[in-house]
């Protein structure tokens, strides 16, 4: 369960940045194709936010569409382009193993399974809003 390892990197974090500032707002990214449970994260921030006293922090998640690179041919395009071409089941497994999705995925342009990920991976911290900005 690496979702509480995240977790706790992002309270981390969160406490690094606030020092001696009210932190009001943090929006955490979370790419489309990061293998995550969304609501086991959601209760691992919950309770961390409790047991380091920031009840009032309020933590939006927010999820960043993948968009992928065919290494042949150059084209880029999103991911979500690709589900709409699959069958609900093929496209729920590359969300639960997103290492899969080469099996799968290929270029629309020239049919090559040679794809980069540019963006659509890992948990970050997006924006730190701080009180009274
Ligand atoms: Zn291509």
């Amino acid at each position: 369960m690496h979702e509480w390892a995240l977790a706790e990197g992002v309270i981390k974090t969160i406490k690094e940045y606030s020092k001696d500032k009210k932190i009001e707002k943090v929006v955490v990214k979370i790419g489309e194709l990061q293998q995550i449970d969304i609501d086991i994260f959601k209760f691992a921030l919950d309770e961390l936010k409790k047991e380091n006293s920031m009840n009032k922090l309020s933590i939006i998640l927010e999820i960043e569409p993948a968009v992928l690179k065919c290494r042949v041919c150059g084209k880029t395009w999103s991911f979500s382009e690709n589900l709409k071409e699959l069958d609900d089941f093929i496209a729920e497994s590359i969300h639960f193993v997103p290492e899969v999705f080469h099996a799968f995925i290929k270029c629309p342009n020239c049919g090559s399974p040679d794809i980069d990920i540019l963006k659509g991976r890992g948990v970050w911290i997006e924006k730190i809003k701080f009180k009274g900005e």
